[in-house]
């Protein structure tokens, strides 16, 4: 089975297309939170995801868009926009971002937003915050996590002995996927903050068991003018650009 994983759309429809234009025939779409925010197709996008019939998990802006969480914990720039967002979305909208759980198992492979300590808050950003996760996630039996919300395409590996590896990832790095408890995050579609402005995402083969990162390049002007339009904040149109 051939599976696109996408994490972190952002409400950017002009990027998921190009994502899935990419991706090619895959048999099913796993999305790991942060449907919403930040940018300027909330709608479309869960529409979009709907039709595909995508299966995944909750976000932060996805909690606050549907009022959930409550929006004193982001920045400005990110409240001002998750504020349009509550006020735009449609009932269809906010009732399937409101169906979506924390944290899910499709097929053997673990989805989550943030972390297994925390799946709405915590960034997993080192070998220290993967091991605290793969440690709940074996707990539970399973041995292959998905992780997003850092917008950084990654993965960790579990070494044994303690260790756990960090392996850094670009376009069509591939890595098998064996018995060692490793999680992935594809990096984010809508809003990279890698320093690649390209979407991106990944693709898993469930039989030949490996996981592929790919980027690809979409209009990112479109996008910045349908912000502008709407009155989003410049500082998010500029980020864009430089996959900050
Ligand atoms: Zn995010």
């Amino acid at each position: 089975m051939r599976v696109l994983v996408v994490s972190d759309v952002h409400s950017n429809l002009v990027a998921l297309e190009a994502v899935l234009d990419a991706a090619g025939p895959v048999d099913r779409v796993w999305h790991l939170g942060d449907i919403v925010g930040y940018g300027p197709d909330p709608d479309e996008v869960v529409a979009r995801l709907a039709d595909l019939r995508a299966v995944g998990v909750r976000g932060n802006h996805d909690a606050a868009a549907t009022g959930a969480i409550d929006t004193d914990w982001f920045n400005s720039d990110a409240r001002t926009a998750i504020e349009w967002t509550k006020a735009t979305i449609a009932p269809a909208t906010r009732a399937w971002l409101d169906a979506l759980p924390e944290t899910r198992v499709e097929t053997g492979f673990g989805l989550v937003h943030g972390s297994y300590r925390d799946p709405t808050w915590e960034y997993i950003v080192d070998p220290d915050d993967a091991r605290a996760s793969l440690v709940l996630l074996e707990g539970n039996g399973t041995t292959l996590g998905l992780f997003g919300h850092t917008h950084v395409p990654v993965a960790y590996r579990d070494e044994g002995g303690r260790r756990t590896a960090e392996i850094l990832v670009g376009d069509r790095t591939a890595i098998p996927l064996d018995e060692r408890p490793t999680l992935l995050n594809p990096g984010s579609v809508g809003q990279p903050r890698d320093g690649d402005p390209r979407a991106s995402f990944v693709i898993l083969d469930t039989e030949a068991v490996s996981a592929t990162w790919h980027r690809v390049a979409y209009d990112i002007g479109a996008v910045q003018a349908t912000m502008r339009t709407i009155g989003l904040p410049e500082r998010l149109a500029i980020r864009l650009s430089f996959g900050r």
